[in-house]
This record gives structure tokens, C-alpha cells and sequence, in this order.
């Protein structure tokens, strides 16, 4: 099937009856629900970037199985030119929603496109799985099926080693097989697009430290969103129901976060990529290079979200006329700094790609995996900045209805500037609310906090690929020059 379009999505959600609770009640259609349609509709309009006559070419790319028009994301590029056109592809995707939304569907494509051209990695012991990811990737781009992922146990101790306490009972794990695959129980956080979603992923993290060699933790399946047992708990929506101008980001990109709870689920066996192997699971990152694919569409992301703020403040500094005064410069400087060094680092992960073992165009690991640890305090800070230039106009913001109002002289009289009319105001500071105030732009916040793991393992993440010998040879020769030498 090529690349399918918003409809083909819509419908795909619909055909799949799926147990997801939110506000204490089930959700019968997620394509319908309140709390969840606009995130339903901005997928959809990704979807239909696929068929854009403009954007086509860039969007999608011949199957190498069917012959079909793909998702590009599915791509395993064999060239620089052909990595740089995927980022351009997640690019048109990220800008289309502001940055906001971080779990688009390329996210988990680029990593199971990865997993299929290493599929020989999952199937050196167990060749059975090989084959499935081999199959199931392709079921995956034939089929553009739309995944979230769900990768941390829920702990309910912590230990000091920073080690994932998995506990009986809480932690994911397989509790028996049959002849038809396993049986799973436990919890999994945060599948963000889960109610979205037609399938889930269900792995674990790089230094997910298991203890043991043999681990009923150690697991690695993906099943469809309707697979019985699946139980989606939703936190609240943040979308508030309201118009665009009175919610523009919430009320188009709440693509929702969930607990997952596996009530003894059945994996049938040809979904099923790893078992029990707790060295190939804490390998399968590095070995198939999946981290440096998803760090990449993750920059890709980061660079979207940076550019919207940026033209946020300057638009915001505009409005309000602080833009010409110096500490104002000084934060604009650092938001553009925060831009380009976020870009830098994506250029350099394709300027600097290799082919890899497995015959793919691979971004270079550093600057891929810097751009993940570098937003976390950045993207914070960001929004600090936001906030400091908007100050109380964050909240000189009347909603649309009162612009037609009984107090609709006033606010028009009041809240314009000397650039800006009132309403043109505080559209633009609504705006700056949901990406710097409110519960949408609260989480956005939190996100990118957590993006990719905590502090603490983004860190020895990136020290674990850091060629940590050159640095400290370059001392060391320092130190050994003799008196005679300069
Ligand atoms: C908005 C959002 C969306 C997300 N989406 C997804 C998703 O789609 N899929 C997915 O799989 N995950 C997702 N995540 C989960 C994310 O990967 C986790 O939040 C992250 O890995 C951290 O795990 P945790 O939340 O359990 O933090 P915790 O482990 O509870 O850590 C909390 C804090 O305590 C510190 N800490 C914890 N244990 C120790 C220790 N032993 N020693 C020292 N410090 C410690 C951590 O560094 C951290 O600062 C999402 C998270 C957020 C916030």
C-alpha cells in the first residue's frame, strides 16, 4: 500500500477498537473524543503532506519491496544526499506542527528502519527473530502504520546506582510462554501518542541495566494498540476545547501521554524480536545504530521547536516595542545561539555520516546524541527567556469571545501598541502562553526535560560514546614535553 493519506489514518484508527481510558471513562472513538481529536487531525494533516504535489517527492520514496510511494522515514539511505532529503522530510513534518509535537511518526520509523537493515543482529542466536523484524518492518512501511512506544518501567523503590529497580509486579516482564508466544504483565511509561497509535513498541532503553544474563524483563515485541489485555490510562487533555485563537498549540497538537498496563497479553511469537538476552538488549542501540537515527529525527525536531520560539520572541518583542533594548538583545542572542548550535549539530551528524555495517547512511553519532543532552537544559531555558520578555502581557489576554464582547472598546483601545492592534496582541500572546504558561506548554517543558531519558543517563550516555582517549593524550603529551621542548 503507498503512503497513506489523513483519511486512510482516521480510518485505521477507527477499524481498531482499542481500551483507552481518560477523565475516569473509556473512549469509545479516539477520532472523536474531545480530549483527543485535534491531536487525531494534526497526524492526518501529516499524513496528507505525503500527497502534497509540492512535497511529495521529498515525503516519500520508492518501496524497495513493492514499488510503492513510502513514507520516507521508512528510508534507509545508502547516501549523504539521500540522509539529507529524510531530514528534510522530518523537517517539513516538525515545522508543520511548531516542534510540538515530539512523537510524530517518523520518531519510530527512523528507529525501525535502523532495527530492519541490522535485522541479522536480533536473529544471531534466535534466527526466528531476525526474520520477524525483517517482516514486520516491512509490514510497517507497506502498511504506514502508526506506532508509540513505551519503554520505562514503572519503579516503585529507587536505587542509588541509578540501575532500573525491577520489581515483580510492577516492571514489564514475561511471565509464561505458550505455543501460540508470550505472555506479558506489568506497566510500561510514557507512551505518548498511545491513543493515537495503531501499534505499540515495547523495548528498553541503552543501559537499561539489567542484573542478570537471563532476564523475563529483557524484552523486546511490538502488537497492535487493540491487542486484548492493553489498557491505555490517558492523563488529562490539554486540549481545552477552546477556538485556535484562544488555544492555538493545545488545540491542535495534544498528541497525549499514557500509562500502559499489559494484562497478561499475549505476543503472538512472530512479534517477538528479542527474549531473555540482556546483553543483545543493551546492545541493540549501538550495534544497529538505532540511537543515532533517532537522535537525528529528534534534532530535527529540536531545530523546528527552536525556530518557532525564536520568531516567537522576536515577534513578541515587536509587538511589544522592547526590541531595540539591550538585555533584550542579549536573550534574543541567546535563543539564536540555541537555534544554530541546534542546527550545527544536525549538519554535522549528516556532513559527518558514515555507512554503516549494515549498508546505511549513518549521522554521525556525537553531534546527534549532543542535540538530545543539549536541549534538555536549553529548551528550559528558552522558555524562561519567553517569559521574562513577555511578563504580564502573558496575561493581558482576553479570549476571542471578548473581542466581540460588552468590554470590546476598551481591550481595542488598551491593548494595542504602537505596532500591533489589540487583537493581533493577544492572538500572538495567546500563543506564547501555550508555549510558555499553560499545562500545554508546561509539559512541553517536561518533555524536553525527559526526552530521552533523565540527566543522569543522558550523561553517561553520551560520555559511553565519547572517544574519551584523544582529549586526554593531548594533556598527557603536554605534560611529558621536556624543559628543551616548547
Ligand atoms: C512528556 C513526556 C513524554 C514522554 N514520552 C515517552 C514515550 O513516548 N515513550 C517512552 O518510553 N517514554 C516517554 N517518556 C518517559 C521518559 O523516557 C522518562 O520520563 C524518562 O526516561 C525518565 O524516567 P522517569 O520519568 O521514570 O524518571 P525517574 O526515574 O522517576 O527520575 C526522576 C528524577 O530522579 C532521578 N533519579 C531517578 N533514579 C535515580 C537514582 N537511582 N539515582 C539518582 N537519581 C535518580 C532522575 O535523574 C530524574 O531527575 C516521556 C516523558 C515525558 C515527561
Amino acid at each position: 500500500m503507498p503512503a497513506r493519506t489523513g483519511q486512510q489514518y482516521v480510518e485505521g484508527l477507527r477499524a481498531q477498537e482499542r481500551e483507552i481510558w481518560l477523565g475516569g471513562e473509556r473512549v469509545r472513538d479516539v477520532t472523536t473524543h474531545p480530549g483527543l481529536t485535534g491531536g487525531v487531525r494534526a497526524i492526518a494533516r501529516l499524513y496528507d503532506m505525503q500527497h502534497d504535489a509540492k512535497l511529495k517527492k521529498v515525503m516519500t520514496y520508492k518501496s524497495p519491496s513493492s514499488g510503492d510511494k513510502v513514507g520516507r522515514s521508512f528510508s534507509n539511505p545508502k547516501t549523504r544526499d539521500e540522509l539529507e532529503t529524510r531530514t528534510q522530510m522530518m523537517l517539513n513534518w516538525a515545522r508543520a506542527s511548531c516542534g510540538m509535537m515530539g512523537r510524530s511518526p517518523d520518531f519510530m520509523n527512523v528507529t525501525f528502519a535502523a532495527w530492519g537493515a541490522a535485522a541479522d543482529f536480533f536473529g544471531e542466536k534466535r534466527p526466528e527473530f531476525g526474520d520477524n523484524m525483517r517482516r514486520y518492518v516491512e509490514y510497517l512501511r507497506e502498511n504506514d502504520i502508526v506506532l508509540t512506544h513505551a519503554l520505562i518501567n514503572l519503579q516503585k523503590s529507587r536505587n542509588v546506582s541509578g540501575m532500573f529497580n525491577l520489581e515483580e509486579g510492577t516492571a514489564l516482564q514475561v511471565i509464561r510462554e505458550t505455543s501460540a508466544g508470550i505472555v506479558v504483565r506489568g506497566a510500561r511509561i510514557l507512551a505518548t501518542l498511545g491513543p493515537l497509535a495503531d501499534e505499540i513498541a515495547v523495548y528498553s532503553p541503552r543501559l537499561a541495566r539489567h542484573s542478570e544474563d537471563h532476564s523475563p524483563f529483557a524484552v523486546s515485541f511490538s502488537i497492535p494498540c487493540g491487542t486484548k489485555g492493553l489498557k491505555f490510562l490517558c492523563r488529562d487533555s490539554f486540549d481545552l476545547g477552546r477556538s485556535h485563537f484562544d488555544q492555538p498549540l493545545g488545540s491542535r497538537f495534544e498528541e497525549m501521554d499514557c500509562i500502559v498496563f499489559f494484562d497478561d497479553v499475549l505476543v503472538p511469537w512472530e512479534r517477538v524480536f528479542l527474549l531473555y538476552d540482556v546483553n543483545r538488549l543493551n546492545a541493540v542501540p549501538h550495534v544497529t545504530h538505532s540511537t543515532a537515527h533517532s537522535a537525528h529525527q529528534g534534532a530535527a525536531k529540536n531545530l523546528a521547536k527552536c525556530e518557532f520560539v525564536l520568531g516567537l520572541a522576536l515577534l513578541m518583542t515587536q509587538a511589544l516595542g522592547n526590541a531595540h533594548l539591550p538585555h533584550t538583545e542579549e536573550r534574543i542572542g541567546e535563543l539564536m545561539l540555541t537555534t544554530e548550535l541546534t542546527r550545527a549539530c544536525m549538519r554535522a551528524a549528516e556532513a559527518d555520516a558514515e555507512l554503516d555495517q549494515w549498508g546505511v547512511m549513518c549521522p554521525a553519532i556525537l553531534p546527534a546524541e549532543s542535540t538530545r543532552n543539549l536541549f534538555m537544559t536549553a529548551y528550559p531555558r528558552m522558555i524562561e527567556i519567553l517569559q521574562l520578555l513577555g511578563s504580564s502581557s502573558f496575561l493581558l489576554t482576553p479570549s476571542e469571545k471578548d473581542f466581540s464582547g460588552p468590554l470590546a472598546p476598551q481591550i481595542e483601545q488598551y491593548l494595542a501598541t504602537d505596532s500591533i492592534a489589540a487583537k493581533e496582541r493577544v492572538k500572538l500572546f495567546r500563543l506564547a502562553w501555550d508555549v510558555a504558561g499553560n499545562a500545554f506548554g508546561s509539559r512541553q517543558v517536561l518533555y524536553e526535560r525527559f526526552f530521552a531519558s533523565d540527566p543522569l543517563t543522558r550523561a553517561r550516555a553520551l560520555a559511553a560514546v565519547y572517544p574519551k582517549g584523544p582529549v586526554m593524550e593531548r594533556v598527557s603529551e603536554f605534560l611529558g614535553r621536556s624543559d628543551e621542548e616548547w
